[in-house]
């Protein structure tokens, strides 16, 4: 059975979510690390709704994707949340689709890329509990190869 979640699920609360895992440290200006304070709002981005920053030191522009996996996707941060869990729990691609208004084929490009970062960053020794396998996941898939 499929859930209309995507529009349940509040935008302001998964901004804060992928800012807390994807940016673990904090969140600013990924090229010369002044914090957003340091930075004006430049424009909306049309495809994600995210703010576009312009750091007021480095004039460099940025999102909250920015140097991550998801930079330059064109993904509502609630589709971000989702599909991270979605991959996370198994869910099957095309119920994932039908549940983000994805395509099938979107939703696999992401799975597999998600796959890839995870077994990229697969540590030698096993981890105590899934809740800090998943974390980690998270904030690997916030960072750049
Ligand atoms: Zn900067």
């Amino acid at each position: 059975m499929d859930f209309p979640i995507l529009t349940l699920l509040d935008t302001e609360a998964s901004v804060a979510w992928i800012e807390q895992h994807f940016h673990p440290d904090g969140f600013g200006c990924p090229h010369c690390q002044a914090s957003l304070a340091h930075a004006r709002l430049f424009r909306i981005n049309r495809g994600s709704g995210l703010p576009v920053y312009r750091c007021r030191n480095c004039q460099g522009v940025y999102t909250l994707y920015t140097r991550t996996i998801f930079e330059g996707a064109q993904l509502l941060p609630t589709q971000v949340v989702l599909l991270l869990r979605g991959v996370f729990h198994g869910q099957s691609s095309a119920q994932l689709a039908r549940e983000l208004d994805l395509t099938e084929k979107t939703v696999l490009k992401w799975r597999h890329r998600l796959h890839d970062r995870a077994e990229a960053i697969q540590p030698d020794t096993p981890l105590p509990d899934s809740a800090t396998e998943s974390d980690e996941m998270f904030q690997n898939a916030g960072e750049k190869k």
